[in-house]
């Protein structure tokens, strides 16, 4: 990402070692002592992020990557475990950069009953055992893009899994998120009643309130719709104009906070990479000249694939039987547009609108709409961890950084559907899942 400030930098790592520090201190399982623990993992093969490596084996020593290499060249650390992995493909732990972990699956209940029904202790309950689905599926970071009116709960649920409480993915969080007066959701109600929003609603200068209001309960970015369906017949259209664009982005900057805009037309998308936000999410209506300019200013697409192709089934489509809907088609044509145009292709899934673990769902379809094994494995790997700033922690398999690994049965880089078949979860070097 060109754009980002040192300052976004230097804060999200910084937070990132705290939390992985206070993860480590308090690790199930750890034997206790003070001694930390060692492991010598002996796969068939090693996808370091952007390639794979026959007979690579990898040491790990208390939160760390202690070494990485050809097996014969890696001594196991004193004192290891040392596990053979035979069949199986190390990786990095995987990123899931859009994630509603305060939501669940909406065929089981629609979006406006989970929002003005559900009560926020009934919400944060599925949140915890969306975490562990989470974590167990070799995810072990999140963004989690707002709380669709859970209020700060992302805040404390991230405090419980970096204080040892739940077991769960590193988070980013954004708090509630930022919708422009009229524009969101629940809608549809008598006039007479004011109804809770799934976002903070905030205009012109009260912008800027809103930003310092939502970092200083904890967001580490800022999440803002810059469209939605706002025309006179519902017809999505741009909210926020490009002076409160700029001025949400300016805000947001100057106090570590990059900005995530959540946009579908070509101008709201347009507004979104001028004002400086770093990841679109969507970007379904992305023409040739957006794609471009976003590829042009560093700005990252996460396409959320896979929550088109789930409400679409929602909606009666039967995959694999009936045709493909214009709109699933519509979605195919838009993420090979920006391919072609050289975006950066953030892994983001959408994750709640469909189950929690089955956040690989997003790389499948990123590999069947066009993308190769390899290149979504980084997307929601290496390329993932540059996006959120937190390359210098995780999104590789490399000497020094977190020891954040799963290892799968087979080679995702020539069977995407592989990263379905977990074998081992380390999340900062502890086991948080082993089969047999
Ligand atoms: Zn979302």
């Amino acid at each position: 990402m060109k754009r980002h400030t040192l300052l976004a930098v230097t804060f999200i790592a910084a937070a990132l070692v705290v939390s992985s520090a206070q993860g480590q201190g308090q690790g199930r399982g750890g034997g206790g002592g003070g001694s930390s623990t060692a492991y010598l993992l002996k796969p068939a093969a090693v996808f370091d992020g952007e390639t794979m490596h026959e007979g690579w084996a990898v040491a790990v020593r208390g939160s760390r990557i202690e070494a990485v290499g050809p097996a014969a060249s890696i001594a196991a650390p004193a004192g290891a475990e040392t596990i053979d992995l035979p069949g199986t493909t190390l990786m990095p732990g995987m990123i899931e950069a859009h994630s509603h972990v305060l939501l669940h699956a909406y065929n089981e209940t629609p979006w406006n009953d989970q929002v003005l029904k559900e009560p926020e202790a009934l919400r944060v309950a599925r949140a915890v055992n969306h975490l562990r689905a989470t974590v167990e599926a070799g995810f072990t970071t999140i963004r989690d893009l707002g709380t669709e009116g859970a209020g700060y709960a992302d805040v404390g649920l991230k405090q419980a899994v970096n204080q040892g409480i739940i077991p769960g993915p590193r988070m980013l969080v954004v708090t509630k998120a930022i919708v422009a007066t009229g524009t969101y959701a629940p809608k549809g109600f008598s006039t007479e009643w004011t109804m809770p929003q799934g976002a903070e609603e905030a205009d012109g200068q009260t912008l800027v309130k809103v930003v310092r209001d939502q970092a200083g309960h904890g967001a580490d970015w800022i999440k803002v719709y810059g469209d939605y369906r706002a025309g006179p017949n519902g017809e999505t259209m741009p909210t926020f104009s490009q002076e409160e664009m700029s001025l949400i982005v300016t805000t947001a900057r100057s106090i570590g906070r990059p900005v995530v805009v959540h946009s579908s037309t070509p101008e709201g998308m347009r507004r979104a990479v001028m004002a400086g936000a770093e990841t679109i999410e969507h970007g379904d209506g992305g023409t040739a000249e957006i794609f471009k300019l976003m590829a042009d200013r560093g700005v990252a697409l996460c396409p959320t694939l896979a929550a088109g192709d789930a409400t679409t089934q929602y909606g009666g489509w039967k995959k694999g039987v009936d045709p493909e809907p214009a709109g699933i088609r519509r979605k195919r044509d838009s993420f090979a547009l920006a391919l072609s145009q050289g975006v950066t292709i953030a892994s983001g899934s959408d994750v709640g609108v469909f189950p929690h673990g089955d956040n690989a769902r997003e790389l499948e379809l990123m590999v069947a709409y066009g993308m190769t094994p390899a290149k979504a494995l980084a997307a929601a790997t290496s390329v993932n961890a540059r996006v959120l700033h937190l390359e210098n922690q995780i999104g590789r398999v490399a000497q020094g950084l977190q020891a954040d690994l799963v290892v799968v049965t087979g080679d995702p880089t020539k069977d995407i559907a592989a990263t379905k078949r977990v074998q081992l979860v380390l999340k900062a070097g502890t086991i948080v899942k082993r089969v047999k």
